[in-house]
C-alpha cells in the first residue's frame, strides 16, 4: 500500500500525520517522534515550543523530504551532475540565474565570499586563506556584524566595518571584493537592503545578502534575487524543513560556478570542510519544491489557532495575561507571549523555563530577556497536538506558583 502526501493530509496535521513511502512497496508509517534512537543514547527529546534554533536541532524534516533523502541514499551519482541539476531546479523555483546546495547557510556565506575573493582561479583557490594580492575586502555596516562573521573571514577576507551610506561609498576601493547585507538588520540599519543592492550595481561590486531565517513569507525566496543581489543565502534546515545540514546559495551564474569550485567535492578548497551529500542535495531540493507549493495561508491559520489556544488557557490563571506577536524579520510567524504579575505569580522566567525543561514531556521555549516576567512560545515547529500539551503545562506551572 502506498500513501501519498496529500494537501489535505498536510493541512490537517501540518504535514506530520502523513506517511512516507519507501521503495518496492515497503511503507514505513511515521509515528511522531522517533524516540528509540535517542532513548538508547539516554537523550530525552522535547516539544519544540521555541522555533528554528540550530542548537535545538532546527526543524523536523517534512515526510516527503525524508522519503526523498531515503531514496537518494540508495544509488550512486556524480555529485557534480547532481549539484548542477538540483541547482537548476532550485534556481527555477526561486527566480535566480543559478543555485548551489551548501552545507547550511553559514557554508553558503563562506562559498559566496570565496567566489568573490578567489573566483575560479585555481592557484588562488589552493592558496586560500592566504589572499595576499587579491581583492579581499568585504564591506559590512556595523549593525550587520553578527555571529556568523567567521564564515566570511575563513576565506581570508578582511571585514571592513562602516557606519553609514557615505562611509560605505568611500570605503569602496580596488580591493573591495563584496558588499555584505544581513537581512535581519534591515530595520535598524542606516541602509535598506535595496540601497545596498543598488550601490553594488552602481559600483560593479558583487553583493551578498544573508536571509538564512527569513522565510516565511514565501515571496522572500525570490525577492532578493529580484532586488538585484548577486548572491542570496538561505538555510535549508529552518522554515524549509529540509535537512539540518543544508543551505542554498543562489545568484549570478558565474559566481555560483565559482562558489562550486571553492567547495565540495573539490578537495583542496576552503569550502571542502562543509561537505554536502547526495541526500542533502536531493532533500533540500524537495523542500524548496514543497515550500513553493504548500498552502501558506492555511499553515498560518493553524499557527494562529495554536497561539489562541495557549493564550486562552494561561489567561485563566489570575495575574496572567498573554499577547500574540509576530517578529518583524526572521521567524516572522505568530508567537505567544505570556506575562505574569510577579506579586501574584511568584515565578522568575528561569524558574518557568526550568520547570518546562525538566517536566514530562520536556518543553523548550524561545530565548528571550531573562530578566522579564515573560515567556515566549513559538508554535510553528510544533507537532500536531503539541500546543495542547504546552498550554496545559504552562497553566500548571503558573498555577503552582500562585502566591
Ligand atoms: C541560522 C542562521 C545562519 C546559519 O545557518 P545554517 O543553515 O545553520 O548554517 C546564518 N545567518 C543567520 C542570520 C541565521 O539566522
Amino acid at each position: 500500500m502506498q500513501f501519498r502526501f496529500s494537501r489535505r493530509g498536510f493541512l490537517s496535521g501540518l504535514g506530520l500525520a502523513s506517511l512516507s513511502g519507501g521503495r518496492g512497496g515497503r511503507v514505513a508509517a511515521y509515528q511522531g517522534a522517533a524516540t528509540d534512537v535517542y532513548a538508547d543514547l539516554g537523550v530525552r527529546p522535547f516539544i519544540n515550543a521555541a522555533g528554528t534554533y540550530t542548537a535545538l536541532s532546527g526543524s523536523l524534516l517534512l515526510p516527503e523530504v525524508r522519503a526523498a533523502m531515503d531514496e537518494a541514499s540508495r544509488a550512486y551519482v556524480s555529485l557534480g551532475e547532481l549539484q548542477e541539476a538540483a541547482g537548476a531546479r532550485i534556481a527555477e523555483l526561486a527566480g535566480a540565474q543559478a543555485a548551489l546546495v551548501t552545507a547550511g547557510c553559514a557554508a553558503a556565506l563562506t562559498l559566496a565570499t570565496a567566489a568573490c575573493v578567489l573566483g575560479e582561479d585555481e592557484e588562488a583557490i589552493r592558496r586560500a586563506p592566504d589572499t595576499d594580492g587579491l581583492k579581499n575586502e568585504v564591506i559590512f555596516l556595523k549593525e550587520h556584524r553578527f555571529g556568523y562573521d567567521h564564515a566570511i573571514r575563513n576565506v581570508g577576507a578582511k571585514i571592513v566595518e562602516v557606519e553609514s551610506r557615505e562611509d560605505m561609498q568611500s570605503a569602496i576601493n580596488d580591493r573591495t571584493a563584496m558588499l555584505f547585507y544581513l537581512n535581519f538588520a534591515n530595520n535598524r540599519s542606516p541602509m535598506t537592503r535595496d540601497e545596498v543592492a543598488r550601490l553594488g550595481k552602481e559600483k560593479g561590486i558583487p553583493t551578498l545578502i544573508d536571509a538564512a531565517a527569513d522565510l516565511p513569507p514565501v515571496g522572500n525566496l525570490r525577492a532578493y534575487n529580484d532586488m538585484g543581489y548577486d548572491l542570496v543565502a538561505f538555510s535549508g534546515g529552518k522554515a524549509l524543513r529540509g535537512p539540518q545540514c543544508s543551505g542554498i546559495l543562489m545568484g549570478r551564474k558565474d559566481l555560483i560556478h565559482a562558489a562550486y569550485l571553492n567547495g565540495p567535492p573539490h578537495s583542496n578548497s576552503v569550502g571542502r570542510i562543509a561537505k554536502v551529500g547526495k541526500e542533502e542535495i536531493v532533500g533540500v531540493t524537495k523542500a524548496v519544491e514543497l515550500y513553493t507549493t504548500r498552502d501558506h495561508e492555511a499553515e498560518w491559520e493553524a499557527w494562529d489557532e495554536a497561539v489562541r489556544h495557549i493564550l486562552a488557557t494561561v489567561a485563566k490563571v489570575p495575574g496572567v495575561r498573554g499577547e500574540r506577536f509576530v517578529p518583524e524579520i526572521a521567524n516572522a510567524v505568530p508567537h505567544a507571549g505570556i506575562m505574569w504579575d510577579p506579586k501574584r505569580v511568584t515565578l522568575t522566567r528561569q524558574d518557568f523555563v526550568d520547570a518546562l525543561r525538566e517536566g514530562d514531556p520536556r518543553i523548550e521555549v524561545r530565548p528571550s530577556d531573562p530578566g522579564e516576567p515573560r515567556l515566549e512560545i513559538g508554535v510553528w515547529m510544533m507537532e500536531p497536538e503539541d500546543h495542547l500539551v504546552v498550554a496545559t503545562r504552562c497553566r500548571e506551572v503558573l498555577e503552582q506558583a500562585l502566591a
